[in-house]
């Protein structure tokens, strides 16, 4: 592990100024300063040395600012700093979204949800075995250019949709699935001042791997906003893993529906993890299902929909079965809901 420069904020505006650019940085995963919020990421990958950083910025006194739950007429907005375990426990989060809830339960350990901020978990890296193990000189992630290893390698957890002949990494998480389903906003303060984009957007593409976000250097998240409307309280998430706790997802599905009384689609939100390279929305599923009634059969192929153009290198040839039922039984449960 290399050494590197602890130091603590008190402020937003003294976190962004700590963070500013600097010449040659391409992104903030490739940016020498990088936020210290639960510390489970970023700690555990610079002692890996998959990801150096030269000085960590712990911004835990920025809480009393960005640490809270608002609950609105018009959504609920989670503080960046918002342990997974607070948001997971409130009240209006588990009425109200429970697809939130059910990511948090489900990722992670309690000591981990302790720790671990929102944010954090939003902008966690890929758990990608080549990634992780810098003994594999191939990764476009790590090393620009070097090649992906996982392309001809042990692939079965790896991602089919949105890959490219770069990387084929699979996105971690499993709060993003519910806040892309969910149509949140992230807020932002950085060296240019506060902006709000769609939480879909926050994740770039597999063209570039070592450029995985939007973030220009130095560009705090301070909050997430999700819209209430009538689709968040019938809504779930589905987590297929090796083993029923403390493990990521090979597959999973957050849905969120709005059913009209003779159980016909009048909105649905789709969003599929595990098996994408980054947060997935499943435009195309959802739109097939708007104006159908929510039947095993109409689920069945939803599901199908949403692994179109999934590409597959061996060991994941699996994967878009898996990925297509998953989705296919978190619809039957979100419509399965007494809301
Ligand atoms: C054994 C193990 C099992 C796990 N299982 C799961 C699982 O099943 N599901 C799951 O979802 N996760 C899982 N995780 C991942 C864990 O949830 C994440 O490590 C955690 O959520 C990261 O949050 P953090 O606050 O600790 O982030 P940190 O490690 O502090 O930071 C991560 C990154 O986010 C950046 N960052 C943090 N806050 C901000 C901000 N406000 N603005 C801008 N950038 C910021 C940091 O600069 C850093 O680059 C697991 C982790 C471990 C170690």
């Amino acid at each position: 592990m290399r050494p590197f420069v602890y130091t603590r904020v008190d402020t937003a505006e003294q976190a962004v100024a700590r963070a500013a650019p600097v010449d040659g940085t391409v992104g903030p995963t490739n940016s020498p300063v990088q936020f210290l919020a639960g510390g489970t990421n970023i700690v555990d990958y610079l002692k890996l040395s998959c990801w150096t950083a030269d000085e960590l910025v712990d911004i835990n006194g920025l809480r009393d600012e960005h640490g809270s739950i608002e609950v609105t007429p018009d959504g609920i907005r989670f503080g960046s700093l918002v342990r997974l375990r607070q948001a997971l426990d409130h009240p209006a989060v588990v009425r109200d979204y429970p697809v939130i809830a059910e990511t948090l339960g489900r990722a992670a350990s309690p000591q981990l949800r302790n720790m671990a901020s929102l944010a954090g978990n939003l902008l966690q890296r890929t758990r990608c075995g080549y990634f992780r193990d810098v003994d594999y000189d191939e990764c476009n992630k790590r090393r620009p250019g070097s090649g992906c290893a996982a392309i001809g390698g042990r692939n079965r957890m790896h991602a089919v949709l949105g890959v490219s002949d770069s990387c084929i990494a699979s996105y971690p998480g499993d709060l993003a699935q519910a806040l892309v389903a969910l149509d949140t906003r992230v807020e932002t303060l950085g060296p240019d001042g506060v902006r709000t984009f769609p939480v879909r957007d926050l994740h770039t593409g597999a063209d570039r791997p070592e450029v995985e976000t939007i973030l220009a250097p130095g560009e705090l998240i301070t909050a997430l906003f999700v819209p209430s409307g009538p689709h968040t309280r019938r809504s779930t998430y589905v987590k297929v893993r090796d083993r029923e706790s403390y493990e990521f997802a090979v597959a999973s599905a957050a849905v969120a529906l709005d059913l009209a009384d003779d159980g016909t689609v009048t909105d649905v939100r789709i969003a599929v993890g595990g098996l994408a390279y980054r947060p997935w929305r499943a435009d195309a599923a959802e739109e097939f299902l708007r104006g159908r009634p929510l039947t095993a059969d109409s689920a069945e192929q939803a599901g199908r929909v949403a692994l179109d153009g999934a590409v597959t290198h061996g060991d994941n040839d699996h994967s878009p079965e898996l990925g297509a039922r998953t989705v296919a039984r978190a619809l039957i449960q979100a419509a399965q809901l007494q809301v």
